[in-house]
């Protein structure tokens, strides 16, 4: 096998690979291939060659063949779902992920199912329900995401504030780690990795399969909005929800804030949940401010159940705008691919394929109403774009030994900024709304707000080592244990790559 380290950075890649018996594809892609953007479309790169692996044998090969250079990296890149270059390799080796060929074995009796790192959530889930009655517990809003890719992060939606994250719904992975080693990892076994890797933005290993919790799944979802003037009174009722006994609330709780005014996209119309509904703007009360809040909540029933005195039972006692109150009865899939309608919407008008400057925040319960005043009834008052989702999750729902940071506190909020680009006049241009994004951490720091990036992105040392705080050391003595020629992830500008060579066996 030739050095690798012989491969022109600019050129020729192809003796690089000479040799290396992968059961997968290489690919050289030209400038603008797909692995050289993301979902963002801020960050473009230009990777040597995109492999797409048959096997885990195949990415321990390829992570093993960069330790063998002083200066490949290799990037495992999701669905590409980022938005700042996350699943990028510059000038090194990406792993389309989803080319694994996907894997998904259900075991009724122990209820988990066994998925590929590159399956699609959106897979995982037809899979589960319609072969087996089953489901996963804890759901992103939208399942056209991989499972290591979420896993990664951490994967929150309206179920989060039940079950955790998706990365508390995991008892076991296989991961190929930066020393190109195939191990097992759980709570029992690898423990160290186990913890590392969930959370870990892709920094210890290469997550090939994820054993994922399930449940039965309902047959039915009342998917129920209910409109808030007041900010206490909408963070009030969604903690009330979120903090009852387990089995005593709904089965999905989320929010979202959106703009007291007609505009067809941030404003009233984009509260009901049917085209027949109407939002009757003479119900706001006066006292109203620029934008009002949504309340988003769902219960889970059975074909032969009526939700409707449950439901009410629940709803009881809140406080929204008697007359804002909007439901529809779907499909239990249906409702979890909910998403997907907007993004078949949004690519008919050219709007999913433009960039996206997105901004998601966990924002302290302590901070939550100054948040609100400083960010949305201030810089954000004529709105995004798309959604502001605001709703509380439980600290107690992670476990501290992952990699995930977040604020101090058992309550927090996710706060996420779904920008879309519409053609400028309209709305803001990409680069203010990147400059709008600044501005709102720049006032979170000013007002000494305790709050995390969720999917961060710096460009800094020094921005990392603050993100982590106090687990920095942590996170620096795992990526010493487990990548420690930081081959991996390199698009998310953590770790220099690090050229030490040892004795790794092909
Ligand atoms: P990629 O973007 O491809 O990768 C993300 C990171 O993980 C990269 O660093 C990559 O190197 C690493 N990685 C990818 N695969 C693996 C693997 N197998 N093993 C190890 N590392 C890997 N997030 C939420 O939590 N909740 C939501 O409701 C939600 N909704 C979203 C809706 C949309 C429309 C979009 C675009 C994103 C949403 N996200 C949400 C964010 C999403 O979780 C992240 O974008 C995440 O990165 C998943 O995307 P991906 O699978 O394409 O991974």
């Amino acid at each position: 096998m030739p050095e690798p380290d012989t491969a022109d950075q600019d050129g020729d890649v192809l003796p690089v690979f000479n040799g290396v018996d992968l059961h997968g594809t290489v690919e050289f892609p030209g400038c603008g291939s797909a692995a050289g953007k993301d979902f963002g479309g801020l960050q473009f790169s230009k990777p040597l060659a995109v492999i797409r692996p048959a096997n885990s044998d195949d990415v321990a090969k390829v992570i093993r063949l960069a330790s063998r250079s002083p200066h490949l990296t290799v990037a495992a890149s999701g669905n590409g779902h980022s938005v700042n270059g996350q699943a990028m390799a510059h000038r090194g080796l990406v792993l389309d992920m989803k080319a694994v060929e996907s894997e998904i074995h259900v075991d009724p009796t122990t209820a988990v199912a066994d998925v590929s790192g590159g399956a699609l959530w959106e897979d995982v889930l037809r899979h589960c329900v319609l072969g087996h009655g089953l489901a996963p517990r804890s759901w992103t809003d939208y399942l056209g995401l991989t499972v290591g890719g979420t896993l990664s992060n951490a994967g929150v939606s309206g179920q989060s504030f039940i079950y955790g994250p998706q990365t508390e719904n995991v008892t076991e992975m296989e991961v190929v780690t930066g020393n190109g080693d195939v191990l097992v990892c759980s709570k029992n076994q690898n423990t160290e990795l186990f913890f590392g890797v969930l959370g870990g933005l892709g920094q210890f290993g290469v997550i090939t399969r994820a054993r994922v919790l399930l449940q039965p799944a309902p047959d039915m979802v009342r998917w129920i909005r209910v409109v808030y003037s007041d900010f206490s009174e909408f963070t009030r009722d969604a903690e009330s929800l979120v903090t009852r006994p387990e089995g005593d609330s709904f089965d999905y709780v989320e929010g979202f804030v959106f703009v007291n005014s007609d505009d067809p996209v941030n404003g009233w119309m984009s509260v009901p949940l049917d085209p027949d509904q109407y939002f009757d703007p003479a119900r706001i009360p006066r006292s109203a401010g620029p934008v009002l809040y949504c309340l988003e909540v769902a219960l889970h029933y059975k074909n032969e159940d009526s939700p409707s005195e449950r439901v009410e039972k629940l709803i009881g006692g809140l406080r929204f705008i008697e007359e804002l109150r909007f439901w529809v009865d779907v499909g239990y899939i249906e409702f979890l691919l909910r998403v997907k309608r907007a993004e078949e919407e949004a690519k008919a008008n050219g709007i999913w394929d433009a960039p996206h400057p997105w901004l998601n925040l966990f924002v302290s319960k302590t901070d939550i109403a100054d948040f609100d005043r400083v960010v949305f009834k201030n810089i954000l008052k004529h709105g995004v774009g798309g959604p502001m989702l605001v709703y509380p999750l439980l600290r107690s729902k992670w476990d501290n030994r992952k990699s995930v940071v977040l604020p101090q506190g058992e309550i927090f909020y996710l706060v996420a900024l779904l920008r879309f680009c519409f053609p400028y006049p309209k709305g803001l241009s990409v680069g203010e709304m990147v400059v709008q994004n600044q501005e709102i951490i720049q006032s979170c720091t000013k007002n000494g707000f305790d709050f995390k990036l969720y999917l961060p992105h710096y460009n800094t040392r020094e921005g990392w080592k603050h993100h982590f705080g106090n687990q920095w050391t942590r996170f620096q003595d795992r990526k010493a244990t487990f990548d420690p020629m930081a081959i991996l992830a390199p698009g998310q500008k953590i770790f220099p790559r690090n050229w030490q060579p040892h004795d790794i066996n092909f």
